[in-house]
């Protein structure tokens, strides 16, 4: 037998065992309390399987009912339902998708198509080529889109969709709550590193920056921001976050015209003056933006 095939047979062996011998932990997500008429489920930092439910979600509650914005990792929609609860009688009557990611729309299904479900029009076209909602499951698509600006609801329940362009996907969605003043940026800033830019569904680092740059100019009055998938955020931060994607933009931009490789530009590109930054990502998003000029 060869050594491969046969190291093959004992790993997947070892992997039966654990598997058996571990029962998988009971899902649990956290929440948060912002309001009090507005929570965030987080366990949404990736890595661990068994405690990333997906992106943060907010939990606002209206006099007509519960919105949440995304809905998690498929499978995590019990857990989201307990937690939601937890804090509230009322009913989730709608779920906003602040962009394609099964980590983010993953349990549209689970809470039902009686739910109104809102995302930008980009968004439903993309969430039209996954599987997860292909068939009869088309029915838990958006059945509400948007091309730049929608409101729900009015007064202290009032919500506002802004799109202002591509970045992490060609269809984010930037959540506001005028009356807490309290911004949902779903992964459009889902972290303190480079940004994700899914190329596949319209996303771009290079359009990145200018996409936040309208952000800033166009939301106005915000204290509190939850980002996609790190604690919760100020303006402060999202205008940090703005001034380091354009960074890295133009870095990228000008080692690649001086004919340097991903790798070079990676090594050359410094997050030490952005407080709390990583550099776990960065290379991903300058690749990406080589990839977008090379075009
Ligand atoms: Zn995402």
């Amino acid at each position: 037998m060869k050594r491969s095939v046969l190291l093959g047979i004992l790993l997947a062996a070892g992997a039966a065992s654990m598997a058996a011998q571990t029962p998988a932990a009971p899902k649990v997500v956290d929440i948060l309390k912002l309001k009090d008429n507005l929570y965030v489920l987080t366990s949404s930092t990736p890595g661990n399987p068994a405690t990333f439910s997906g992106g943060n979600v907010a939990v606002f509650i209206t006099d007509g009912g519960v919105t949440l914005v995304d809905d998690k990792l498929a499978g995590w929609g019990q857990a989201v339902l307990d937690k939601v609860k937890s804090v509230t009688d009322k009913p989730i009557t709608t779920i906003i998708n602040t962009h394609t990611h099964g980590d983010h729309t993953g349990n549209n299904g689970f809470f039902g198509a009686s739910v109104e479900i809102v995302a930008h029009e980009n968004t439903k076209t993309n969430m039209e080529k996954m599987d997860a909602f292909k068939g009869d499951n088309a029915k838990f698509l958006p059945k509400k889109t948007y091309a730049d600006k929608l409101t729900i609801g009015s007064g202290k329940d009032r919500i506002d969709l802004y799109y202002f362009g591509a970045a992490h996907t060609n269809g984010d969605t930037w959540v506001v709550f005028p009356a807490l003043r309290v911004l949902h940026t779903g992964d459009a800033f889902a972290w303190k590193d480079g940004p994700l830019c899914d190329r596949n569904n319209g996303g771009s680092c290079v359009s990145f920056p200018r996409t936040l740059q309208k952000v800033i100019a166009g939301i106005k009055n915000i204290d509190t921001i939850i980002p996609g998938h790190s604690p919760m955020q100020t303006p402060k931060d999202l205008q940090m976050y703005q001034t380091f994607t354009a960074d890295l933009l133009s870095h990228a931009t000008n080692e690649m015209k001086a004919g340097k490789s991903v790798d070079e530009a990676t090594a050359s590109f410094k997050v030490d003056k952005y407080p709390g930054y990583k550099n776990e990502r960065v290379k991903g998003s300058i690749q990406a933006v080589y990839d977008e000029l090379k075009k």
